[in-house]
């Protein structure tokens, strides 16, 4: 019988955890022919939610949880989840029920059929405000074109995944993840599917813009330099322009003479070339700060308990 791991990242769900496991119990009833295991790795909840999971602990040998020293995030739980699995196939799912449990048994059945990454696609976006719809169209048209992978807006974190996609993303250890990406990077068959959002059933999303602009910032940069090559285009350029004008002017000035002038041009001048400066600045900053962060080789999440024990 294959064993199939459903990994949840939870981190303040005390309130969505009992209906989850309602509805994965529904499952395990509906899909009798796999072994199942619902791992919960508990991303350091401040509130019940550790409370809840040994309970269920207590009363379903099938449920087993994980619980993070701290608040990781949920790349990094998710990290935790893929470490701590052991299956044929997991599926990594969302706590707050906007994955539905219904779409499983058709990733099983592409999983069945030989595909070995089947994620599912959002068919639309629920209500965003049209701006953020808009920015995130563009955000991955850059990011595709720049890193020539497919990453796709609208599939995310819900996706049954084969054994070796687990442990290929388990040999990727970089700290500032962006699974998003590391999903198309470690290839594999594929199979995308669809599915209708629910809206979060209690509790609010804890991505705010902010965090998506981190997390995109964070996709740019672990994905492709391709900003480096454009700062070295634009910064060409400009000493093409720049060196263009200077022969113009000096041709000028020996010709017809230069009664001091041009102050207006000389602050433009100055202010452009400082901010594109700045801002190469900026982008090289960012890839630094990459490289600090990963060359610290601190591990990517600390375990604090394994099914209520100390590890
Ligand atoms: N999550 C997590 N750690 C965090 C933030 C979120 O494990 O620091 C989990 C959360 O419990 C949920 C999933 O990640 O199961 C998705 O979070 P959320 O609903 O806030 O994100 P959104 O649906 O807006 O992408
Ligand atoms: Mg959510």
């Amino acid at each position: 019988m294959k064993k199939i791991c459903i990994i949840v990242p939870a981190y303040n769900e005390e309130a969505s955890l009992p209906e989850m496991y309602r509805q994965l119990c529904g499952l395990r009833e509906e899909q009798k022919n796999y072994e199942w295991t619902f791992l919960f790795v508990d991303d350091g909840s401040s509130d019940g939610t550790s409370r809840v999971l040994a309970d269920l602990r207590a009363a379903d040998g099938c449920v087993t949880y994980v619980r993070l020293s701290r608040n990781f995030g949920k790349e990094n739980a998710m990290l935790a989840g893929f470490d701590y699995a052991d299956a044929d196939a997991v599926v990594v799912m969302d706590c707050d029920l906007q994955h539905p449990v219904s779409v499983i048994p058709e990733m099983l059945r592409e999983y069945e059929a030989g595909y070995e990454d089947v994620y599912a696609r959002r068919r639309d976006r629920g209500h965003e405000p049209p701006v953020r719809r808009f920015l995130t169209k563009i955000y991955y048209r850059l990011l595709q074109r720049s890193t020539r992978m497919d990453v796709l807006p609208d599939a995310g974190d819900f996706r049954l995944l084969d054994r070796r996609c687990v442990r290929a993303l388990c040999q990727l250890r970089e700290r500032q993840r962006y699974t998003k990406g590391l999903y198309c990077w470690i290839g594999f068959r594929k199979k995308e599917i669809f599915f209708d959002p629910a809206d979060r059933l209690s509790g609010r999303s804890s991505f705010g813009m902010a965090g998506l602009l981190n997390l995109a910032i964070d996709g740019i940069t672990s994905f492709t330099t391709a900003p480096l090559r454009i700062s070295t285009v634009v910064g060409g350029l400009v000493s093409v322009a720049a060196f263009l004008y200077l022969c113009f002017i000096v041709g000028k000035t020996l010709v017809v003479g230069e009664p001091v002038q041009g102050f207006p041009t000389l602050i433009t001048v100055i202010l452009f070339l400082g901010g594109i400066q700045l801002l190469s600045i900026g982008i090289i900053g960012e890839y630094i700060a990459r490289i600090f962060n990963e060359t610290k080789g601190r591990p990517v999440y600390i375990v604090d308990k394994v099914n209520g024990k100390d590890v």
